[in-house]
């Protein structure tokens, strides 16, 4: 079977710069939907298909993919977590790699990938978003789903969260089927009926994927639009346009070479400008970087032990009776205080090394509130400095968190 491809991506019609990216290699086909301020989207996307940048299409399979995600996923995070500017930056992330007759598939994010087969479109990817996971679970319809306010908010996403799962499966894929990667400024623009309606056309893949391209921007174009379309074409003899061989074929791979784009990147003219539709990035990193909550239960807790205590003083020079029933209240207050003490975790340093922590950093009325549960295998010096100024920091986190946290510290540069 041969393929062919067609690529094609616009900044939008809203938005000022184009934070999408695309992967186009012989074999290797990805589009990933940056998210974070300043340049920070773009930078993520362009690093998740830098990544896949590095696989050989014919010998990958599911393990090795989504090693290579999970590493991708890693590089985003180190980078997050080492450049102020690109904090809290992340991306989505949709890859096909062709097999013999077939596509592997590796997917996180609210990308899509889709296939045509016999004039039926569908679906292959499932959203990872609030409000996909709703539609799953039959809370909201297809239609409340697609004009849903927080519909672009995403729970899983490479950058945000250092244990990531991605979706690994294979489709068949046939001569005549088609391929169709896109980032979501094409799916919550169109139909599924639209969708397929331009993707059944005869024409090559590449006008096809820019007719999807423009009728996303006739639609509104309210985000980035990438759109990647890979065609099965019966061999042919003699042909040698994109040939997929399971041997290493490095010869078909030059001449197709690798596009990894979009080359240009915010250099279209701005037609106008409105509030965009902003992405946030899952909560689970969200608690990794900045603890509890504000007005958490850490400072209500001390707050409420400070003050049991001033009435304790008034109240024993009166009357016994009082005083018990306060030393009742404060037994309760302490023992609040005390489980909850036991169900935070931090990472710091023990004897030179990182090591967890379970309770509170500090001590309260002399009395140290942690203690040691796990050592980590790297010393504190021997770490980068944003990632001491990670381990100085202190953060509250879940057990699990804080075992990722000291697993990781180990992994990044
Ligand atoms: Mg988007």
């Amino acid at each position: 079977m041969l393929l062919r491809v067609g690529v094609a991506s616009h900044r939008g019609l809203v938005r000022e710069t184009n934070e999408d990216s695309f992967l186009v290699k012989q074999g290797l086909y990805a589009v990933c939907d940056g998210m974070g301020g300043a340049r920070g989207g773009e930078v993520a996307s362009q690093m998740a298909c830098q990544a896949l940048l590095e696989l050989d299409p014919s010998e990958t399979d599911e393990k090795k993919l989504g090693e290579t995600i999970a590493a991708a996923n890693v590089a985003v995070v180190s980078r997050s977590l080492s450049d102020p500017q690109l904090a809290g930056m992340g991306t989505t992330l949709t890859v096909a790699v062709a097999r013999e007759d077939a596509f592997l598939l590796g997917h996180v994010g609210d990308s899509r990938a889709y296939l045509l087969h016999e004039g039926k479109l569908l679906q292959l990817t499932a959203d990872h978003s609030w409000v996909g996971e709703m539609l799953r679970r039959g809370e909201i319809t297809q239609a409340e789903a697609a004009v849903h306010p927080h519909r672009s908010i995403i729970t899983r996403a490479l950058g945000t969260d250092l244990e990531l799962e991605p979706d690994l499966f294979t489709v068949p894929f046939a001569p005549g089927d088609r391929l169709l990667l896109c980032s979501d400024g094409l799916s919550g623009m169109l139909s599924d009926e639209e969708i397929a309606e331009l993707l059944k056309s005869p024409d090559h893949p590449q006008a096809v994927a820019e007719s999807l391209v423009r009728a996303a921007l006739t639609a509104g174009g309210e985000d980035n639009v990438t759109v990647v379309v890979v065609q099965g074409v019966e061999d042919v003899a003699g042909s040698e346009e994109g040939r997929i061989s399971s041997a290493g074929d490095g010869d078909a791979r030059d001449e197709i070479g690798v596009l990894l784009g979009p080359r240009d990147r915010g250099e279209e003219q701005v037609e106008s400008v409105a509030a965009g539709r902003p992405k946030r990035p899952g909560l689970a990193w969200q608690r990794l970087r900045k603890g509890p909550p504000p007005g958490g239960r850490v400072p209500e807790t001390r707050a409420g032990l400070e003050a049991a205590k001033r009435p304790i003083r008034r109240l024993v020079t009166r009357r016994r009776v009082i005083a018990a029933a306060v030393v009742l209240v404060v037994a309760a207050l302490v023992g609040g205080f005390a489980a909850f003490n036991s169900s935070v975790y931090y990472v710091g340093t023990h004897e030179g090394m990182v090591a967890l922590y379970r309770g509170l950093p500090g001590s309260l009325l002399g009395i140290e509130l942690s203690s040691v549960v796990e050592i980590g295998t790297v010393s504190y010096d021997s770490l980068a400095p944003y990632l001491r100024e990670r381990v100085d920091a202190h953060d509250l986190l879940s057990k699990e968190e804080g075992r990722a946290f000291l697993k990781t510290l180990g992994t990044l540069p």
